[in-house]
C-alpha cells in the first residue's frame, strides 16, 4: 500500500524531469509551427500572429471596452487586485500552448512567457508569488505552471520568490466547469497567507485570467494580510464576448 501511494506521487515528478532531460538534448523546433527556433519555444513568425489583446479595455480587469473606461463588472464591484499584466488574449492558438505548459510539463514554455511578463511588468513590486496549487493537485502533476513561470519572472525582476506564504487549504474543482454563480462560492476562503505583507506590493502570477475570481479571492487575502497594492500577471485574458 504504502509502495502503491509513493509510485503514484513520484511519477508525475519523473516524468517531467525526462521531458526536461528530452527537451534539453534535443534541438528545439517551434511549439506551433515546428520550424527549427533558436531558444525560444515559439518561432518569431508564429509569436507575430498570437492573438492580441484589445487597444480599448478595463484599466482594472483588461476586457474589452469601447473606449477604454472601466468595464460594468468593475464598476459594480472593483476587484482585490489593483491592475493586471497580460500578454495575450486567450484565444487559438495560445490555448493550445498553455495546455503545453500546464498537462504537458512543456517547461520552456514558462521560461519564455516569465521572461516576456518581466518586460512588460513596469512596477515596483516587492516580491512575486504564483498562485498555489493544492498538494494533491501538484501531486497529481508534479509542477505547478504558475510557480514555473512565477520563477523566471522574479529571476528577470531580480525579486524575491515568495513561493510558501500563500497556501491553498482545500482543492476545488475548476473554475471553468461551474456556473457563474457557483465560483464565487467554489473559492471562498479557500486561500491563506502565513506571512505578515504590511506595506507589500505583491506580483501575482497565474497562467490564465478567466473570470478573475480566483485572483481576486488571492489578492482578497494578501489584503487582509497587510499587501498594500497586488499586481496580477497571467499569460493570457480571457475576453467577454
Ligand atoms: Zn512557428
Ligand atoms: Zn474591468
Amino acid at each position: 500500500m504504502g509502495k502503491s501511494i509513493s509510485t503514484q506521487v513520484a511519477a508525475p515528478g519523473f516524468r517531467h524531469f525526462c521531458q526536461q532531460l528530452l527537451s534539453s538534448l534535443l534541438p528545439s523546433s517551434c511549439l506551433l509551427c515546428g520550424a527549427r527556433s533558436a531558444a525560444a519555444p515559439v518561432c518569431p513568425d508564429c509569436e507575430r500572429e498570437l492573438p492580441a489583446l484589445p487597444d480599448c479595455h478595463c484599466p482594472l480587469c483588461l476586457d474589452r471596452t469601447t473606449h477604454g473606461e472601466r468595464c460594468g463588472a468593475c464598476q459594480m464591484q472593483p476587484p482585490h487586485f489593483d491592475r493586471i499584466h497580460a500578454l495575450h488574449a486567450y484565444a487559438f492558438p495560445v490555448d493550445h500552448l498553455v495546455h503545453q505548459l500546464k498537462y504537458a510539463a512543456h517547461l520552456a514554455l514558462a521560461r519564455y512567457w516569465g521572461e516576456q511578463l518581466a518586460g512588460t511588468t513596469r512596477v515596483a513590486a516587492s516580491r512575486v508569488m504564483p498562485l498555489p496549487l493544492h498538494p494533491r493537485r501538484l501531486a497529481e502533476r508534479g509542477y505547478n505552471q504558475s510557480l514555473e513561470i512565477a520563477r523566471w519572472l522574479a529571476r528577470s525582476l531580480q525579486l524575491p520568490l515568495d513561493r510558501h506564504s500563500l497556501i491553498k487549504t482545500r482543492p476545488t474543482r475548476p473554475q471553468a466547469e461551474l456556473p457563474l454563480r457557483a465560483r464565487k462560492a467554489n473559492l471562498k476562503g479557500v486561500f491563506e497567507c502565513r506571512e505578515d505583507l504590511e506595506g507589500e506590493h505583491v506580483l501575482l502570477v497565474d497562467d490564465v485570467l478567466t473570470t478573475g475570481t480566483t485572483l481576486d479571492e488571492a489578492a482578497r487575502t494578501l489584503k487582509l494580510h497587510g499587501a498594500a497594492q497586488v499586481s496580477a500577471c497571467v499569460v493570457a485574458r480571457t475576453l467577454r464576448r
